[in-house]
């Protein structure tokens, strides 16, 4: 039967790309008719990799646990906890850890980013390395942790971590090749390149993160239909005028510059339509009009997840969130607790 594990850090409310990317296949996933586990985590280990507040933490780590309720996950059918409820997670990294050069994990993109928000530098300019937090450094170490802690087989999530899975996979191949066993299955990235969305602002463009410094690049799951039509308006488009534009042919969508070819995208998420029957209705036209329709798609996509995040958040329904966190630690901690002690045996330090 399939493992399926996947994690979100509780660095804000989770913003289209998290949801068109990673939790929609979350709830997608959990409709399927083959004999599955499903575990999914609110990482807080990953989140303190960054500089964190911890009162904030606090508040975005329940907004997440939210969020991933109101998008449709069903906790009677996926096992929905807080990583940092599990210490099985860190233990198991730290196995691994032993098990990585710092060669392999300089080649990874992703903590090169994260320093560059840090240290405020655009994405072209040379990182200060002697800066970097280890726990950043070897983050990739502890997701792999995330994934093989319980011999998971598919990890449903966006474009962007991809190359974490390899190294999770080479790590599961190199357990079982050194203790000559097939404890670890590899685990399969479940990823969906049409659904990666960029940021509103910033050139060039990256990924729509939650930890970008400007609120005004993201559009999170819980914003009012003012905010939403606000943040598409002042979206980067391009210094083309749509109407003096001679070529009559229908662009396709990479032709077109990523602010735009990103609305596109956004749209034909919302909607469920292809970018190539919606681009014939908008092209050799200035943006005003596909931006306003953009905005309403999207708040007809979120306004039953927004409307359900703020029933979830009243206080008399905080001890059902505590609730679910309370089951999800346990049914996660039977499964780690069972697969841990198996690994510390192929490696040697079980219990004696
Ligand atoms: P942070 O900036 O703090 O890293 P994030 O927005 O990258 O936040 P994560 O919690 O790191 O969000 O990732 C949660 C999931 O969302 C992952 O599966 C990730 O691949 C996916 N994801 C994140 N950003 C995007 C995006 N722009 N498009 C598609 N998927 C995304
Ligand atoms: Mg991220």
């Amino acid at each position: 039967p399939r493992v399926v594990f996947s994690g979100i850090q509780p660095t804000g409310v989770p913003h289209l790309g998290n949801y068109f990317g990673a939790l929609s296949q979350w709830v997608e996933m959990q409709n399927s008719p083959e004999p599955q586990t499903l575990l999914y985590s609110v990482v807080g280990l990953h989140a303190l990799t960054m500089p964190q507040d911890a009162k904030k933490l606090r508040e975005d780590r329940l907004n997440t646990l939210a969020s991933i309720l109101a998008v449709g996950v069903d906790p009677k059918k996926a096992v929905l906890f807080f990583q940092e409820d599990v210490p099985h997670h860190a233990e198991l990294a730290w196995l691994l850890n032993c098990m990585v050069n710092i060669g392999r994990l300089k080649r990874m993109t992703t903590w090169k980013s994260k320093l560059q928000i840090q240290q405020n530098l655009d994405v072209d300019t040379e990182v200060d390395e002697s800066g970097l937090n280890l726990g950043l450094f070897t983050y990739p170490v502890l997701q792999a942790a995330d994934v093989l802690l319980y011999r998971t087989t598919h990890v449903p999530v966006g474009e962007d971590q991809r190359q974490h899975l390899e190294l999770a996979r080479e790590l599961a191949q190199k357990v079982n090749r050194v203790m000559k066993t097939d404890f670890f299955p590899l685990p399969m990235a479940v990823t969906n390149p049409a659904k990666r969305i960029l940021a509103l602002r910033g050139s060039p463009p990256k990924k729509m993160s939650k930890s970008a410094p400007d609120e005004r690049s993201r559009i999170m799951i819980t914003d009012s239909s003012e905010y939403i039509q606000h943040k598409i308006k002042t979206a980067v488009t391009d210094s083309v005028d749509p109407e003096a534009i001679a070529d009559e042919s229908v662009p396709n969508l990479a032709d077109l510059s990523p602010g735009v070819a990103n609305l596109y995208t956004i749209m034909s998420c919302c909607t469920g339509e292809d970018t190539s029957d919606i681009i014939p209705r908008y092209y050799r036209q200035r943006y005003g009009r596909l931006k306003a329709d953009v905005a309403e798609a999207i708040n007809a996509k979120i306004a039953p997840i927004r409307a359900e995040f703020e029933r979830l958040k009243r206080p008399e329904n905080a001890g059902y969130l505590t609730q679910v966190a309370a089951e999800g630690r346990e049914r996660a901690s039977e499964i780690a607790e069972k697969n841990l002690s198996q690994i510390k045996a192929l490696l040697g330090i079980q219990r004696i």
